[in-house]
Parts: C-alpha cells; sequence; structure tokens
C-alpha cells in the first residue's frame, strides 16, 4: 500500500519494544477519555434534523408529463429515505474534533469560492472504512472515515471534498434522477419493453439489452462526469490557495486492496505478549485439495481493473496532473484526528462483528509504533467476540473470510488463525487478556465492557443476561461502548 511506503516507522525492534511494554506497561496515571458518547451516534444525534431534512427537501416540480414527475419523485424519496433511513441505521457520526476539522476545509472553499458554492452543505462522517465520500445532491455532503484515515494531508482531503462539492455544483446527481425518470418513461423505453413482453422466445436476454444499452451508456457518462468534478475542483483548490497534489489520484488507485499491505513482524508475533503457546498450523490453511496451494501471495505488483471501484484513476491523474501545485507545501493531518479516525472504524469494525478486519486494523495500528493501550482493549474484544461466536457455532461468520485477491498473505494468516485455533487455547489467550496489565489505564466504561462481554460470553440464562445489560447501560448510558447493548435489547 502506498500510503505506508510514505509514513516513517520505527523500527521493528523498537516497534516491538513497544508493544509488549504496552501490555504489561505500570501503572499509569493517564486514564482514557472517552472518544465520544453514545448520543453522538446518528440516530440519536440526528434524530430531531432528520424530520426536517424530510419536510424542507420537497421535490421541485420540472415535467408537465404527469408520470415523468411521478417518476422524478419517487427518486427523489428514495434518496432522502436512503439518507435519513442511514441516519437511523447509525451509520453517521457527529464527533466534534473530527466535524470541526473536515468543516474547517469545507467552509475555506466556501469562502474562496462563494459562486460555486453559495450554501453551506450538510456534512456528514460516515463511519464506514471504505475510502470514499459522496454527494448525494440536494447539498449533501458525506466523509467515510475510511478516506480520513487513508488521506496523509489536508490538501488530500481538500481534493476530494472540492471533488463532491463539484458534483452537487454541477447537479450530476440530480440530473441522473432526472435522466432516469426520463427514461423510464420515455416512450422509446415503453415500446422495447412492450416488444419483450410480446416475444415468446428469449425474453430474458432482450430485456436485459434494454438494460444494458442503458447502464453502458451511464458508465461512460459518470466517467464523464468525474472528469468535470476533477476541474472543477482543480479550480476551486487554487482560488482558496490550496496546494493540489496530483499523486493523489494515484494513491486512490490503490484503495480497494487496503489489506494487501503485509505486517511488520509475523502475526504470531502479535500474540508474544500472552507467553502462551502459538501452534504454528493455526495461521496455515489446511488444504482441503488443490485449490488453497497454488495460490501466490507474492505478486503484489498489480490488481485486475475488474476489482476495483475506482477503475479510472488513472486517467484522470493523466488529465489533471499538469495543474499540479508546483509550490509544495503539505500540511500533515493531525495525529489526533487520525487517531480517532482510526480508533471510531475500529470500534465500528468489531460493532459490525467483523473481526479479522478490526484486529487487522489494531495490527497496523501498533505496526505505526502506536502505544495507546485501547488498541490492546479492542485486541481483547476481539478475542472475547471471537469466544462467543465459537460458542454459538458462528465463528466462521465472525470472522468475515475476505478473497485473497484483496488481502496479504499476513492478513491471510491472521484470517485462517482465527477460523482454525483450537477452542482450548483461544479461551486462554481470551482469559490471559483478561487479566493484562493494561486494564488499569482503562477508563471505568471500557472496564464495566469487559465485564459486560464477559456475561454475554457466558449468558447462561436470559434473566442474568438482560440484567448485566440493564446495569451497563443504567451506569454507562452515555458511553460508546452502550452500542453494543443495541445488538440485544433490540434499541
Ligand atoms: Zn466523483
Amino acid at each position: 500500500m502506498l500510503f505506508v511506503s510514505s509514513r516513517p516507522y520505527r523500527s521493528i525492534l523498537t516497534g516491538l519494544a513497544l508493544f509488549a511494554g504496552a501490555l504489561f506497561a505500570n501503572k499509569s496515571t493517564a486514564q482514557q477519555k472517552e472518544l465520544y458518547s453514545y448520543r453522538d451516534l446518528s440516530h440519536k444525534y440526528y434524530a430531531a434534523k432528520k424530520d426536517s431534512l424530510k419536510k424542507n427537501w420537497t421535490c421541485p416540480a420540472v415535467y408537465k408529463e404527469k408520470a415523468t414527475q411521478k417518476k422524478y419523485k419517487e427518486y427523489w424519496e428514495d434518496r432522502t429515505d436512503y439518507i435519513t433511513g442511514a441516519m437511523e441505521r447509525r451509520c453517521f457520526i457527529y464527533e466534534k474534533e473530527v466535524q470541526a476539522y473536515i468543516d474547517g476545509i469545507v467552509t475555506e472553499l466556501m469562502r474562496a469560492n462563494p459562486k460555486l458554492i453559495p450554501k453551506k452543505p450538510l456534512l456528514l462522517i460516515d463511519r464506514s472504512s471504505a475510502v470514499n465520500a459522496y454527494s448525494t445532491g440536494s447539498d449533501v455532503l458525506i466523509v467515510n472515515l475510511g478516506l480520513v484515515t487513508f488521506a496523509n494531508t489536508r490538501e488530500e482531503l481538500a481534493f476530494v471534498l472540492a471533488h463532491e462539492l463539484s458534483h452537487n455544483m454541477l447537479r450530476h446527481s440530480d440530473n441522473f434522477m432526472k435522466e432516469r425518470a426520463e427514461w423510464f418513461t420515455s416512450d422509446e423505453y415503453k415500446e422495447s419493453m412492450s416488444s419483450v413482453l410480446d416475444s415468446k422466445y428469449g425474453r430474458y436476454s432482450r430485456l436485459m439489452k434494454i438494460y444494458e444499452g442503458y447502464t453502458f451508456s451511464r458508465s461512460r457518462h459518470s466517467r464523464y462526469h468525474e472528469g468535470e468534478a476533477d476541474s472543477l475542483a482543480v479550480v476551486m483548490l487554487k482560488s482558496s490557495n490550496i496546494a493540489f497534489d496530483p499523486n493523489f489520484l494515484l494513491r486512490l488507485d490503490s484503495v480497494d486492496v487496503q489489506y494487501k499491505q503485509p505486517l511488520k513482524q509475523p502475526v504470531k508475533n502479535y500474540f508474544a505478549s500472552y507467553n502462551l503457546p502459538f501452534d504454528d498450523w493455526w495461521v496455515q490453511k489446511k488444504s482441503k485439495g488443490l485449490s488453497t496451494r497454488a495460490y501466490n501471495f507474492k505478486d503484489t505488483t498489480g490488481i485486475e481493473d475488474s476489482l476495483k471501484t475506482h477503475p479510472d484513476c488513472k486517467l484522470r491523474y493523466a488529465t489533471v496532473k499538469k495543474q499540479g501545485s508546483m509550490d509544495k507545501n503539505w500540511t500533515s493531518i493531525p495525529s489526533a484526528i487520525h487517531s480517532k479516525a482510526s480508533r471510531i472504524l475500529i470500534w465500528n469494525l468489531f460493532d459490525d462483528n467483523m473481526l479479522t478486519t478490526c484486529l487487522y486494523r489494531v495490527f497496523m495500528e501498533k505496526d505505526k509504533g502506536n502505544t495507546d493501550v485501547w488498541y490492546n482493549f479492542m485486541m481483547h474484544n476481539v478475542l472475547g467476540g471471537l469466544v462467543y461466536a465459537d460458542n454459538r457455532l458462528n465463528r466462521f461468520n465472525a470472522v468475515g473470510v475476505l478473497k485473497k485477491e484483496y488481502i496479504s498473505k499476513d492478513y491471510y494468516e491472521l484470517q485462517n488463525m482465527l477460523e482454525q485455533m483450537p477452542k482450548e487455547p483461544m479461551e486462554q489467550y481470551y482469559n490471559a487478556s483478561r487479566k493484562a496489565a493494561f486494564w488499569s489505564q482503562m477508563s471505568e466504561d471500557a472496564v464495566a465492557f469487559k465485564q459486560l462481554l464477559h456475561d454475554v460470553i457466558k449468558e447462561t440464562d436470559d434473566k442474568e443476561l438482560s440484567a448485566a445489560l440493564k446495569t451497563f447501560s443504567g451506569k454507562h448510558g452515555s458511553s460508546m461502548y452502550n452500542e453494543f447493548t443495541d445488538h440485544f435489547t433490540n434499541k
């Protein structure tokens, strides 16, 4: 991964020493501060806003043709439902510092381009780990935390924000809804549909042809839109005096292979501080035939464009590369922002029961020399989550197997380990982690969460479990970890 090689790392030895030191650290006076509060999750934070959004987003009357207007309104309302639904599903988070940082960039762009951006967009921070941002039209701008952790500089974030604002400016998504409404109510579409329905043979393939023609012109169209948004973004950056690095587009080319980034140490080393036996076969996939044998992990140089969600990055780079800033004045994203974004992401991956991805990200942080004990806490949660899933014969699901094309050899080994490690050592690791020294540095709610997780794992009877959940919610209702209780209480 490109973003890794561009960052300075401590040597492996220092990293290892720091890691071991972190797990068995002496009592520290510094207690972990709460990362965010339960009410910062979008279903709480945007609860009131959601209804006013629904009211204010009225579909404009554009078409005299009733059917077309009706279709347009349908798409319009789908979009509103999509955003308010995502708020209810707590896809977004309002974390003050991250929000303020991104908002600062948006404000700067807006002030320098009052004609292009006359109205401040609604900025939403999505907890997704996918490296992306998107605009939905109607002045909504959504930034994924995956992008915040991926970007190295403020200028890189500014480029993506300017690009998305440009989509809004150029009304790309509004026009898309209009085109769809027009096409699906057009005579041409109706005629081709009725001829398909009338035909006795090959209805399905004829139907596919109608849609294929449509999606083909769409994808050509969207490539053009990307170029348009890039060009306008560069203009916005220039008038804001924000430097532009076209190489970022090339970096974006690798976002779908984030977990191709190898670890700094063998998987085994990350478990060394538990001082427990580690069997090497856990990380090796037991071959069930020939299929697993021939896979070559050494070739990480390229991945087929067809696997990517951003196949046009190289093309986009070629178009704007001449407009890059010569006076390179890059501003690193503050480490506090990176660290917050990364922790919010990691918790969310755990809460979504994506245990391998969660743990891999923890290890990637340790590789950076990050000694924050919070990551040990998350490693504990993953071990607990694994025991819980195993007790319910649901381990495979919790491991969340990713395809080999997308992952490094180390990721593959960790995935194998979580899948194959026998129950007994798994519980030994979990129990050792319960007694580790880092707990003395954890916040009260995290320590209470350790007990809750343990009660959930034991789950001997429903009454005891619901009492444990109630105790936690009662004492730590404002804690971010309270989100976990929602899985059992259907909130
Ligand atoms: Zn775009």
